[in-house]
C-alpha cells in the first residue's frame, strides 16, 4: 500500500500528452487547435445585401441628395437568388437581405426610405426613394471584408468555441486538427450486477458505477466509451478488457480487492498490462489499481484504472486519480489537473475516524471571508446519497474525529447550477 501523494505522482509520471487527432468539428469544442484552419471561400463571398431595399447605382443618388429619387425596379432578389441583369442608370432591384448585389448595383437603400406608399413595390413597378444621408456604398457587405479564400482564419493554439464552430463551419471545415479528447472505456464487473431498468433480484445489485463513471469522464470533455456489464469469470473479463484497451484509458470497477472472486488484477497481467501501484492508503479508495499498457514507440500507453466497486470509492477515485490522468492525455495545463484545493472551517463535527486519509462528502458555502465546511450524513463507500449532494470532498488526515470550528482542506467539485461561486 502507498501514499496518496506517491500515487498521485505514479499517476502523473505515466501519463502521456496524446498527439492532436483530426476530428470532427463538434467534437473539438473546448480543445487546443493544433493546426490552423483555411478558409476556402471568401467572406462575404460576393457583395451581399445588408439590408432589406433596394439595390442601386451610387451615383443615381449621390448625385440628387434632396432627392427624392425615382427608379424602375427591373428584379426582385430574395436571399440565394441571383441574376445577370445589370443595373444600369435610372433602375434599381428590389432586394432583401443576404442576396448578391446585381451587375451594376453598389448601394442598398433600406425599404424604410420608399416613400408615398413605394415600399411594396416589385419589378415593373416605379419606386421613390428618399435618402438624405444617403453614403455611397451603403449597406453593402463587400466580397473578402472579413477574409479571403486561402487566409488562416483560427489559428493553431485557440480553443475552439462556437463561435469558433460557425466560423469553421463558414469556412467549409468540417474537421480539425485538435488535442485529443481521450477516449475513455468503462466496463462495471460483478455477477450480481444488472441495468438500471432492471428492477434487482434478491442479491443483484444496480450498475450505478457504469452510467456515473460515463459522466464523470463527459464533464472532463472526454469521450466515454461505455462497455457494460461483465460478469466474475475470467473469460468475460478478459474479452471486455482487450476490447477497452484499444482506448486510451479503461476504467475497470469491481474486483480489485481481496475477495475470491477479485479476479481483475491477474487479468491484467494476462493482458500485458504493467502494475504500477495497487492499493493506496485511502478511504474509501484503498483497494484502487493503476498500470499501463505500451502502445508502441512514440504513442501513449494505454492507462488503466481498477477502481472499487463500492460506488462512493469509484467517484472519489475517479476524481483523485483518473481526472489528472485524462487532464494530461488531453494536453490541459497543470493548473486544472486535480480539483482545486481550499481551506475553509468546520460548522460541525467530521465524525469518521480511519487509519488513513478519509474523504467525505461535504457542503461548501462562502461565508464573508471564509468557507464554512458541512460535512453531509455518510453511510460508508456505498453510499451516494451525500456526495450527489456534495460541494466538494472533505479532506481529513488520518486519526481521529474533527471539532466543529477546526480549519480543514477540501477539495472543490464541479456542481452545475450553483449560484455563487466558491473560488472568487
Ligand atoms: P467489489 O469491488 O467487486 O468487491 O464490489 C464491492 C461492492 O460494490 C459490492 O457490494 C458490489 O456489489 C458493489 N458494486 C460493484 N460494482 C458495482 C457497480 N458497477 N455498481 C454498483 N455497485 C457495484
Ligand atoms: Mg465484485
Amino acid at each position: 500500500m502507498i501514499d496518496l501523494d506517491k500515487a498521485l505522482e505514479l499517476v502523473e509520471r505515466t501519463a502521456v500528452t496524446l498527439s492532436p487527432r483530426r476530428q470532427r468539428l463538434l467534437d473539438a469544442v473546448g480543445q487546443r487547435l493544433a493546426a490552423a484552419v483555411v478558409s476556402d471561400v471568401d467572406s462575404p463571398p460576393w457583395d451581399r445585401a445588408m439590408m432589406d431595399g433596394f439595390a442601386v447605382r451610387s451615383c443615381d443618388l449621390a448625385d440628387r441628395p434632396a432627392g427624392p429619387v425615382e427608379l424602375d425596379v427591373i428584379v426582385d432578389l430574395a436571399a440565394g437568388d441571383v441574376t445577370t441583369l445589370e443595373i444600369s442608370g435610372g433602375t434599381c432591384a428590389r432586394i432583401m437581405t443576404g442576396a448578391p448585389l446585381p451587375p451594376g448595383a453598389d448601394a442598398v437603400v433600406p425599404i424604410e426610405s420608399a416613400i408615398d406608399g413605394t415600399a411594396t413595390v416589385h419589378a415593373g413597378g416605379r419606386v421613390r426613394l428618399q435618402e438624405p444621408r444617403f453614403r455611397p456604398g451603403q449597406h453593402v457587405g463587400r466580397r473578402a471584408a472579413a477574409f479571403r479564400a486561402g487566409q488562416e482564419i483560427l489559428p493553431a493554439g485557440v480553443v475552439l468555441t462556437a463561435a469558433g464552430v460557425g466560423l469553421a463551419a463558414e469556412a467549409g471545415a468540417t474537421h480539425v486538427c485538435a488535442a485529443a479528447r481521450p477516449r475513455v472505456a468503462i466496463l462495471s464487473t460483478g455477477s450480481e450486477l444488472v441495468s438500471p431498468e432492471v428492477v434487482p433480484a434478491h442479491g443483484q445489485t444496480r450498475n450505478s458505477n457504469g452510467p456515473m463513471l460515463a459522466a464523470a469522464v463527459a464533464s472532463l470533455a472526454a469521450e466515454p466509451i461505455p462497455l457494460g456489464l461483465a460478469a466474475d469469470r475470467p473469460e468475460a473479463i478478459r474479452a471486455a478488457v482487450a476490447q477497452g484497451l484499444a482506448a486510451d484509458v479503461l476504467i475497470l470497477s469491481g474486483g480489485v480487492s481481496a475477495g475470491d472472486l477479485d479476479l481483475v488484477p491477474a487479468i491484467f497481467a494476462a493482458c500485458g498490462v504493467e502494475q504500477v501501484f495497487h492499493k493506496v492508503r485511502l478511504k474509501p479508495g484503498k483497494p484502487v489499481w493503476f498500470g499501463r499498457l505500451d502502445r508502441g514507440p512514440g504513442q501513449s500507453p494505454t492507462l488503466v484504472f481498477g477502481l472499487p466497486g463500492n460506488p462512493a470509492s469509484s467517484l472519489v477515485c475517479f476524481e483523485l486519480f483518473v481526472r489528472p490522468a485524462v487532464a494530461i492525455l488531453a494536453g490541459r495545463p497543470r493548473d486544472v489537473w486535480h480539483l482545486p484545493r481550499c481551506r475553509g472551517v468546520l460548522t460541525s463535527p467530521a465524525k469518521f475516524a480511519a487509519d488513513r486519509p478519509i474523504y467525505l462528502p461535504c457542503r461548501i458555502v462562502r461565508s464573508g471571508g471564509q468557507l464554512d465546511v458541512t460535512p453531509l450524513p455518510w453511510t460508508g463507500s456505498s453510499d451516494l446519497v451525500g456526495l450527489a449532494m456534495a460541494d466538494g470532498l472533505l479532506s481529513l488526515p488520518a486519526g481521529g474525529p474533527a471539532d466543529a470550528g477546526c480549519g480543514v482542506e477540501v477539495l472543490l467539485m464541479e456542481r452545475s447550477g450553483r449560484t455563487t461561486p466558491l473560488t472568487p
